[in-house]
């Protein structure tokens, strides 16, 4: 049977690779060139952390998200993708303390496991370079990031034909199944894109381990690492489906907070300045659903990396569903 996919970001890719070893003939049409990304899933921090996210999400986004970090370390390992599951790091600066009791109170409220408070020797031991300016935090254990970059190389492999500069209409394919996995760009009326900026350093005076979440007024800053000294900071939150350049504003708040983080960022050098567009429905929640025949997998907003797994088994359900119903019908 042939599976059409409109769109190779993360669920383009993850679900021609499930399909393809299900023994589904795939081809997958992506409308940028092979070497030049802007998508979501190429911009992004790809950080897994359910229990950062939990005071902004839904019951079910959670649910998602424990399903999907079961399955996430057998599909890095098979595709030998980096990727860490240390958990990570909660802090504040003393002038925003309250911000971060705030958020301790609304976890432990929750009843939620794996939220352990940090005494100073604790953080010191963790991550030995924030002892000087950090006397306390969280550590959120099982949160994690994955390196999406390797990740979307190593799907290329496995996920069929992926047919670069393509831009298609869904409506227009002619697979046996076609699927809409376009991301902001699919043309719903209820899809909405939210912009993230971020910026990708190289930073040789900086050794963290795992990803570190600073509370703050206005945003929440984080640091997202990658190998060989490579981190992701990020990230902005902008209610536009722009995709311009970085501004200044943006640029100037993101480095400063992470300069406030760590000083070894001072002299980092700046390898990108990149902007996504996150695609949200109003419920901030994915929708797997048929419309005119096309199978639609969008919505994922800034939970992609740590959903997708659980996405994808959804959509197979759909598929496999179809598939043993035409099956049926023809014998
Ligand atoms: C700044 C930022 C930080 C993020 N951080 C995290 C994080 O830490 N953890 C996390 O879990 N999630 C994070 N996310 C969210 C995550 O990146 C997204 O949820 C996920 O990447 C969405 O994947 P997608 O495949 O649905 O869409 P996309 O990645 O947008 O892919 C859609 C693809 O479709 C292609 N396309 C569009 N139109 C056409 C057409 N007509 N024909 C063919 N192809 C087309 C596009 O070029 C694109 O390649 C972040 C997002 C941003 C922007």
């Amino acid at each position: 049977m042939d599976v059409a996919i409109a769109g190779a970001g993360l669920i383009g890719r993850m679900l021609g690779r499930q399909l393809t070893r299900e023994g589904y003939r795939v081809t997958v049409y992506e409308r940028e060139p092979r070497e030049r990304s802007t998508s979501s899933s190429y911009v992004a921090a790809a950080m897994l952390a359910p229990l950062s996210e939990y005071p902004d999400c839904e019951p079910a986004i959670w649910e998602m998200a424990t399903t999907s970090l079961d399955a996430w370390p057998a599909i890095l390992d098979e595709l030998d993708v980096p990727y860490g599951i240390d958990g990570s790091l909660v802090v504040a600066h003393t002038q925003d303390a309250s911000l971060l009791v705030k958020f301790r109170r609304t976890l432990h409220r929750a009843e939620l496991s794996g939220v352990v408070d940090l005494t100073a020797n604790e953080l010191a031991t963790l991550e030995p370079e924030l002892a000087d300016r950090f006397s306390s935090g969280l550590h959120l254990l099982g949160e994690g990031w994955l390196d999406n970059r390797v990740l979307l190389h190593a799907l290329e492999r496995e996920c069929g034909e992926i047919r670069f500069e393509c831009p298609v209409d869904p409506d227009r394919m002619h697979g046996d199944i076609n699927v809409d996995c376009r991301g902001s760009d699919a043309a719903d009326p209820e899809l909405r894109g939210v912009r993230g900026e971020v910026v990708r350093v190289f930073a040789p005076d900086v050794r963290l381990n795992r990803p570190i979440r600073l509370m703050h007024p206005k945003y929440q800053l984080y640091v997202s690492p990658r190998p060989d000294n490579v981190y992701v900071i990020g990230a902005t939150q902008i209610e536009s489906g722009s995709t311009s350049p970085m501004t200044v504003r943006s640029a100037l708040e993101l480095l400063s907070a992470a300069y406030t983080l760590h000083a070894g960022f001072a002299e980092a050098e700046i390898l990108e300045l990149n902007v996504g567009v996150r695609p949200a429905f109003p419920d901030n929640l994915p929708r797997v659903q048929w419309r005119d025949g096309v199978l639609c997998v969008n919505g994922l907003y800034r939970h992609g990396y740590l959903i997708a797994p659980a996405v994808v088994q959804a959509a197979m359900d759909e598929i496999r569903a179809v598939c043993k119903y035409s099956l049926t019908a023809s014998q």
